[in-house]
C-alpha cells in the first residue's frame, strides 16, 4: 500500500508563511536602505552642484564688479590730471583784462599811472616793466619805451591822424578806415587805455614797422617778455584772432605765470582766455 501522503498545499503553509515574513523583514530592510542611498546620492549632488552654484554666483559677482567699475569709469571719463587751476596759472582779474575789437573799455575805467621815462603806464607795471628794461640794458641793447597809457582822447588822435594819412595818400575813406583799424585799434578798445600795454622800441630803430622784428631789442623781448609778466600781444597769423596785425613792437603786462603759459603755447589773449572758460 502505498502511503500517500496528501500534499500540504503551499499557500498557507508553514513555509509560505516564513518566506512571507522573511520576505516583508528584507522588504522592509532593502527598500529604506535602498531609498536612503538614492536620495543620499541626489542630496550630494546636489549639495555639490549647490557648491558650485555658489562657486559659480561668487565669479559672477566678481565678474559684475569689474563691469560695473569699467562701466563707471567708461561713464566718469578719465579724470584729468590737471583741472583748469592747476593748468591755468593763477592770474589777477585786472592782469587778463581783455580789451579788443569786442571787448571795449568801460567808459568809467580808471588807472593809477606812473612815470616810466617819457611814457606813464599802471603803477602795477611799472616795476616789472623798468627790471626788463634795464636787464636789456645790461645786455647791450638800447630799449625804449616810445608809447604807454593812452588816454580816449590820444587813442582818437591816432586813430584819425592814420586815416587822414592813408586819405592823403589816396585811399577811399572805407579802406583807410579798415587799414587804420587793422594797424590801430579804435578808440575805446585800445590796450594802450588800460595802461598795461607798451610799445618798445630798440633806439636805433625808432618805427613801428615790419623791420622793427629784426632789432636786436624785438628779438631779445620775444623771447623773454615772458619772464617779466609780459606777452607779444599781436604775434604773427593771429591777425584773424586779435584783430590787429602782428606788431613786433607791443607788450602787454598778464603776470609771470600766464605769460610763460600764453608764450609757451604761442596763443594770443583771446585764446587763452577761451580756454580758461572752456574749461570752467
Ligand atoms: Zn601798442
Amino acid at each position: 500500500m502505498v502511503d500517500r501522503m496528501e500534499k500540504e498545499p503551499f499557500v498557507g503553509s508553514v513555509r509560505f508563511f516564513k518566506i512571507l515574513i522573511l520576505s516583508t523583514v528584507a522588504l522592509l530592510i532593502l527598500i529604506p536602505t535602498v531609498l536612503s542611498i538614492v536620495f543620499g546620492v541626489k542630496a550630494f549632488q546636489l549639495s555639490v552642484s549647490n557648491q558650485e552654484l555658489e562657486k559659480k554666483i561668487l565669479i559672477l559677482g566678481e565678474q559684475l564688479d569689474e563691469m560695473s567699475l569699467k562701466i563707471e569709469k567708461l561713464e566718469q571719463p578719465e579724470e584729468v590730471p590737471e583741472t583748469p587751476k592747476e593748468m591755468f596759472p593763477e592770474a589777477e582779474e585786472w592782469e587778463i583784462l581783455l580789451v579788443n575789437d569786442s571787448h571795449p573799455l568801460q567808459r568809467n575805467f580808471e588807472v593809477e599811472l606812473e612815470a616810466v621815462g617819457s611814457q606813464c603806464v599802471d603803477v602795477r607795471i611799472r616795476e616789472p616793466l623798468e627790471k626788463m628794461m634795464s636787464d636789456m640794458r645790461l645786455e647791450g641793447m638800447r630799449p625804449l619805451v616810445c608809447s604807454g597809457y593812452r588816454t580816449l582822447e590820444r587813442q582818437t588822435e591816432l586813430f584819425r591822424e592814420y586815416v587822414e594819412q592813408k586819405l592823403k595818400e589816396g585811399m577811399g575813406y572805407d579802406d583807410a578806415f579798415y587799414r587804420a583799424k587793422n594797424r590801430i585799434a579804435v578808440p575805446g578798445t585800445s590796450e594802450h587805455q588800460t595802461g598795461l600795454a607798451v610799445d618798445i622800441v630798440g633806439i636805433s630803430h625808432q618805427c613801428l614797422d615790419d623791420e622793427q622784428a629784426d632789432t636786436e631789442e624785438a628779438v631779445w623781448l620775444e623771447k623773454h617778455c615772458a619772464e617779466y609778466g609780459f606777452i607779444l600781444r599781436y604775434p604773427k597769423g593771429k591777425q584773424d584772432i586779435t584783430g590787429i596785425e602782428y606788431e613786433s613792437w607791443h607788450f602787454r603786462y598778464v603776470g609771470i605765470p600766464a605769460a610763460v603759459y600764453i608764450m609757451e603755447h604761442q596763443m594770443t589773449l583771446e585764446e587763452y582766455l577761451e580756454k580758461i572758460h572752456s574749461l570752467e
